[in-house]
């Protein structure tokens, strides 16, 4: 027998789980579809924590996206009760005038977001942990901090199903298909499912999903580590914000002690290292701890000390790196929720309500032009 539902998700990850839950909550019959365990280690949101920060050098129509966002990581707090964001500060550091820093003001400036502009001196008298050579300079924005990824999925999920939702592990979705009438049929290996629209947010493994998408939406290799602080006082939260520092050997993030022992630091883009979802390795290399170890001698020396973690982790980039949140085109019953460009887990919480509303016929009151899926499927 075809179960029915009003939505289903594919991809109970980041963006699936507070979907499901902001579905849910409203009182839609809502199937979760995850192809691994919830959560894991494969896809693009375990390693404990992501960055959140208002001071948004990426775009500042972000922002207002992000007001909601803390909004509801603080709503999905109360009601797990558990705490799951964490407001530490956050610095946008680079050379005078460099992007993240100019990109960073131009947010604060435009939202009024209160800031200060800081020079290596008082950087290193407020945040000893830091190393900060000459002619460089810092954005400090007091709201940013980061959010428990993996438990932030695990609570969303179990609220979801304490709503009403059907939540299936390690069943994925095969392939889905218009219904004549309508709506979308969507195949697993475990059965056959009906509703009115289905979101696929299903990641790195979107372009297979999504033909359209299979060259614009591409997977990368991340490697972030965890180092022993030779200063741990240094480190921890409360002495230490989150921070991204954009230098000539990259653009390297940074996060205090937290949850599991360590520095945790990562250099986006890492080793440019592209493939498929299911094709890149998630073995961590001592050249990837080498990359990382760059970022730590010249920045960071009192956190140089002995590795004692490290995980690989997938970006699914957009040329332009921005979202892709949208309809199908030529099957609007289908939406897609995906890529992030390595920047999206902060949304989550805002992208669940969002994609509740285009998944029940709901104008969702954010202006989402920059995140249009023809800038691409157009010339495909
Ligand atoms: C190392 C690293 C650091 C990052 N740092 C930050 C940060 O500090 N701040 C920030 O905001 N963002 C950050 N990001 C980006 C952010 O983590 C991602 O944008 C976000 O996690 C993406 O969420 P998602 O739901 O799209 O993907 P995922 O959480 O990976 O979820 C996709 C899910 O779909 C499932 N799936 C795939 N195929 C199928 C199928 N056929 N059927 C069913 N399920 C399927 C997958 O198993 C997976 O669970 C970082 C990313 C990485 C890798």
């Amino acid at each position: 027998m075809i179960q029915t539902f009003d939505v289903i998700v594919a991809g109970v990850g980041g963006m699936g789980a507070q979907t499901c839950l902001r579905l849910a909550e409203r009182g839609h019959r809502v199937l979760g579809l995850e192809r691994f365990d919830i959560p894991h280690t494969f896809g693009s949101s375990h390693a404990v924590n992501r960055i959140i920060r208002l001071a948004y050098f990426e775009h500042p129509s972000y922002v207002p996206l992000l007001r909601r966002a803390y909004d509801l990581w603080r709503d999905l707090e109360s009601r797990a009760g558990e705490q799951l964001l964490f407001i530490t500060g956050s610095m946008d550091i680079g050379p005078t005038g460099s992007a993240v820093v100019e990109g960073s003001l131009a947010s604060c400036r435009e939202h009024d977001l209160p800031h200060e502009l800081l020079d290596p001196t008082e950087v290193m008298r407020r945040f000893p942990g830091y190393n900060l050579p000459a002619g460089y300079e810092a954005v400090f924005q007091g709201d940013g901090g980061f959010v428990a990824s993996e438990r932030a999925i695990v609570a969303a999920v179990n609220l979801a199903m304490a709503n009403g939702a059907v939540i299936r592990a390690r069943e994925p979705l095969i392939d889905y298909a218009p219904l004549p009438g309508g709506g979308v049929r969507v195949r697993t290996p475990k059965g056959t499912y009906e509703a009115n629209r289905l979101v696929l947010s299903s990641g790195s493994w979107i372009g297979e999903h999504v033909p359209a998408l299979a060259r614009t939406a591409v997977p990368e290799r991340q490697v972030l580590g965890w180092f022993q602080p030779k200063k741990p006082a240094h480190f921890r939260v409360g002495a230490f914000p989150v921070s991204n520092l954009k230098c000539d050997v990259g653009h390297f993030y940074q996060f205090p002690v937290w949850h599991v022992p360590g520095f945790k630091i990562g250099r986006y883009h890492h080793l440019q290292e592209t493939g498929t979802a299911d094709g890149i390795s998630r073995e961590p290399t001592p050249t990837d701890e080498a990359i990382l170890r760059e970022g730590l001698r010249r920045f960071f020396p009192d956190a140089n000390g002995d590795c004692l973690g490290m995980r690989a982790c997938l970006f699914t980039n957009t040329p332009d790196e921005h979202f892709i949140i949208d309809a199908l085109p030529g099957f609007a019953e289908v939406i897609v929720a995906s890529p992030c460009s390595g920047h999206g887990y902060k949304f989550a919480s805002v992208m669940g309500e969002i994609l509740a509303d285009l998944a029940t016929g709901k104008r969702p009151p954010f202006d989402l032009s920059l995140f249009g899926i023809e800038r691409f499927t157009a010339s495909a």
